[in-house]
């Protein structure tokens, strides 16, 4: 398959010889989803053999179309967001061939579902700071700690850790990435109820866990540089998806402008017309970039596109609490839940409104994400940085 529609024709035949080989009526979700993965057409730019084609990531897309034409079932990607958006990139990128081809299979097809144990208390913005240790024993390394923040760690059978293996250095430098099992003895998870009354996420207490040295990804003490790619992926997965015009919040907030002409002012006008001007180049910007990602790493870039989801979901769902009036502040469900996916369109406007406040903080705040367009796309100077030079285990805490 060389020139682009030598390959298009290619991926159609290969797409069609995948639906006559599995009805998407009557084969079960998962089994199609593996024979997915197995025919090279689940993620077409990962290498053969590990659900790709070694093609052009663009390529992606055309076959997407061509699987939903045919009713065909997808992996939904909100139900293991963590382990599409940053564990597979960060294993294809790190991992050892051993480890792609034991995790990404059913981490694509959702049968195992992974979170990310990086923040503690303590430990957020300053991600390096971290304090859980983990120390060599034989063929393993213990580990002790605790986490937080810990989204779907309820649901997922495996772990993207970063732990502190060398206290000694400075705190970049001491700090190893691994898989952790989250069903092994000593991992504890136990629900934080957020202020929407659900618990999307959890603490996660690390007591004495075992786990083998072939779960280490990238080299002993390299963590950062790992860790580094793995949230400049979550960026792009957080900010930079390609929806249609007028979905997500905005949609919501157009289609409640348009059932209430009795709201309709001129400021309240102004302001949406804005907004949903915003919505659309924020909107068409994660299109570029997502080309800009076929045709290599993602950058820093994605920062900026998840600075900017985030602001628009907060001003979108304040607008739309705003023009419901009283209506808007009658919130649907109080029950604690332990939901898969955040359902910003399914609930009601006191949901989306609560919700959209952890837009700024999850996946990076809006304030650090502000410092690294500033630093790495403007090229402003840097903060400055006092404790580059000091062992982690002298740091003030
Ligand atoms: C819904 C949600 C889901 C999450 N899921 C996960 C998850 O699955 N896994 C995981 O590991 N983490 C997760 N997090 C944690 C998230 O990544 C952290 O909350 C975030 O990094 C901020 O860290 P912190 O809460 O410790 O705040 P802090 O770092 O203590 O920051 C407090 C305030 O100070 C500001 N600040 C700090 N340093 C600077 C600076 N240098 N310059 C300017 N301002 C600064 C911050 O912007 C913020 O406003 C999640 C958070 C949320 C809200």
């Amino acid at each position: 398959m060389s020139g682009g529609t030598d390959r298009h024709e290619g991926l159609r035949a290969r797409v069609e010889a995948l639906l006559a080989g599995y009805d998407p009526r009557s084969t079960e979700r998962p089994a199609f989803l593996r024979a997915r993965f197995a025919a090279g057409l689940a993620w077409v730019h990962f290498p053969e053999g590990l659900g790709g084609l070694g093609l052009p990531a663009s390529d992606q897309t055309y076959v997407d179309q061509l699987l939903a034409t045919a009713g065909a079932p997808d992996n939904d990607p909100r139900r293991n967001g963590i382990g599409l958006g940053m564990a597979a990139p960060t294993l294809l990128a790190f991992g050892t061939e051993e480890q792609q081809r034991r995790f990404l299979e059913p981490l694509w097809t959702g049968e195992e579902v992974w979170c990310q144990l990086f923040s503690e208390p303590g430990a957020g913005s300053d991600l390096a700071a971290l304090g859980t240790r983990a120390v060599r024993s034989g063929e393993d390394w213990v580990v002790n700690g605790q986490k937080v923040w810990t989204s779907s760690a309820h649901r997922a059978r495996w772990a993207i850790l970063v732990a502190r293996t060398d206290p000694a250095v400075p705190k970049h430098a001491g700090l190893t990435y691994f898989v952790c099992d989250m069903s092994d003895p000593g991992v504890e998870v136990r629900p934080l109820r957020q202020m929407t009354g659900e618990a999307e996420f959890n603490e996660v207490f690390l007591t004495d866990v075992r786990i083998p040295d072939a779960q280490r990804v990238g080299a002993e003490g390299d963590g950062w540089r790992v860790a580094t790619a793995t949230l400049m992926s979550e960026r792009v997965a957080i900010g930079g998806g390609a929806a249609p015009r007028e979905s997500g919040m905005a949609g919501v907030v157009a289609t409640t402008w348009r059932e209430h002409p009795e709201l309709r002012t001129p400021q309240l006008h102004a302001r949406l017309v804005s907004l949903w001007v915003e919505a659309e180049v924020a909107r068409l910007t994660g299109r570029r970039l997502q080309q800009k990602l076929a045709v290599g790493a993602p950058g820093p870039e994605g920062s900026a596109m998840k600075l900017s989801f985030a602001r628009l979901a907060q001003q979108l769902s304040g607008l739309e609490l705003e023009l419901l009036g009283e209506d808007g502040l009658r919130y649907d469900d109080w029950t604690m839940v332990r939901p898969e996916t955040v359902e910003f369109t399914g609930r009601g406007a006191g949901y989306r409104y609560l919700r959209a406040k952890g837009n700024s903080i999850e996946g990076g705040t809006s304030e650090i994400l502000r410092n690294i367009v500033a630093e790495r796309v403007l090229g402003l100077p840097p903060e400055p940085r006092v404790d580059k030079d000091i062992a982690w285990k002298d740091l003030p805490r």
